[in-house]
């Protein structure tokens, strides 16, 4: 069977190895556009204490979660490979001793075995965990919280495609049908035939989509984000921090520390960093460790989160052959591997690990609300 991939992040990536392993023939096209969410990605891995109410998308996030060690086995196979994971926990983090209890009630209400052990840590035990946290704060330790770099992660998921067989393109890529079936894709001009595609086009789908008469009501969300770096410090086993709120920091090796994010729905394809944008992330992080007051500033990243009422995967309707995986929001780093082994699974007519109903793209709902909360 021929299978294009559109769009390769995080989803697409993905989509593409677990087909390739199968022995489809599949090509990925990459349009390598600016403001790709996957490499702007901060990388936590901590779904269990998500804010959501959906509860079928709170199982998927959870189960993308924890499909993390199947997935570093079987691209293992294909190779060593290194995502920048690591189970290196994560805090939540708070000076109010009566938000920490419930913050501690609520994450052994949701224990799950993937989230590890569950400690209280008072100041000193978490400021030796985490140096340059704020004096006075206490924190609620999951072993299981893990981070990823999301460059690394699409990067090797494509290495692995490769080395299954799978065919890379850049370039940017249109549908092409035929009556009311998918005969492919287009790269200027030059059209590939394929008996299914998948679009995994992020915050771009709509431009795809919509000329064929899906529209699938996801939107580009700007992250800003910073990255810093710690000189001399060993920071690989310091945990992810996670205050009340949105915004986090995300230790990774030697000295990188990341400080996220910026949320702005509205904004459209606007690919810069602001003033404001820059302000806030630094302030912030500032406010929780300051510590880093001292960290030298290396880069700001800007990606376009695909938000979305819940996450779309499945089959377009209208349009035979045609596959569709979107609307990861905040939470794609988390959820996309796992997405991706879904999609491939669908168009190869195995049956999958999770029921895909709820995430139909037939009953898309247009106000957000899933993917929106999902990163508390
Ligand atoms: P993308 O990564 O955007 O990939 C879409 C791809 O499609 C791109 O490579 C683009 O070039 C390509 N494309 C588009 N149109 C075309 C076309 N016509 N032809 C060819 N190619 C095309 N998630 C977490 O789980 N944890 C986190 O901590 C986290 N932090 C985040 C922080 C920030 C600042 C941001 C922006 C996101 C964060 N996310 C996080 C969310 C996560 O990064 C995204 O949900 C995920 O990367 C989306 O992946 P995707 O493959 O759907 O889209």
């Amino acid at each position: 069977m021929r299978i294009i991939v559109i769009g390769a992040g995080v989803l697409g990536a993905s989509a593409a190895f677990h087909l390739a392993r199968t022995g489809a023939e599949v090509s990925v096209i990459d349009a390598n556009l600016d403001g790709r969410a996957t490499a702007a990605g901060a990388g936590i891995l901590c779904p269990w204490i998500s804010a959501t109410e959906d509860v079928s998308f709170h199982r998927l996030y959870c189960a993308g979660g924890e499909y993390y060690p199947d997935l570093i086995t079987a691209l293992n196979d294909a190779g060593p490979s290194d995502l920048g994971y690591r189970q290196a926990g994560a805090m939540l983090v708070s000076g109010d001793a009566e938000e920490l209890a419930w913050l501690e009630r609520m994450a052994r209400r949701r224990a799950a075995a993937a989230m590890g052990r569950i400690t209280r840590l008072g100041e000193a035990q978490a400021r030796t965990l985490f140096p340059p946290l704020h004096q006075g704060l206490g924190a609620v330790h999951l072993a299981g919280g893990a981070r990823v770099d999301g460059r690394r992660l699409a990067a090797s998921l494509l290495r692995a495609a490769e080395f299954h067989g799978a065919k890379l393109s850049r370039g940017h890529a249109t549908l092409a049908v035929e009556a009311d079936r998918v005969a492919g894709a287009e790269i200027d001009g030059r059209r590939i035939r394929a008996d299914r595609v998948i679009v995994a086009a992020g915050a771009w789908a709509d431009k795809l989509l919509r000329p064929i008469g899906f529209a699938t009501a996801v939107e580009p969300q700007r992250g800003q984000i910073a990255h810093l770096r710690l000189d001399g410090v060993k920071t690989s086993d310091w945990p992810v921090i996670l205050p009340p709120g949105s915004h986090y920091i995300v230790p990774f090796d030697a000295g990188r520390i990341v400080a996220g994010a910026t949320r702005e729905t509205g904004a459209g394809f606007d690919y810069r960093i602001t003033a404001a944008g820059q302000a806030e992330v630094l302030s912030e992080a500032l406010r929780i460790a300051p510590g880093l007051g001292t960290a030298t500033t290396i880069e700001t990243r800007v990606g376009f989160r695909p938000l979305a009422a819940r996450p779309l995967l499945g089959w377009v309707p209208g349009i035979q052959g045609l596959a569709t995986g979107n609307g990861l929001g905040a939470a794609g780093l988390t959820i996309g591997p796992l997405a991706g082994r879904l999609l491939a699974d669908l168009v190869t007519g195995e049956a999958g690990l999770i029921d895909l109903t709820p995430f139909d793209p037939a009953r898309r709902e247009r106000s957000a609300f899933g993917a929106l909360a999902a990163l508390r």
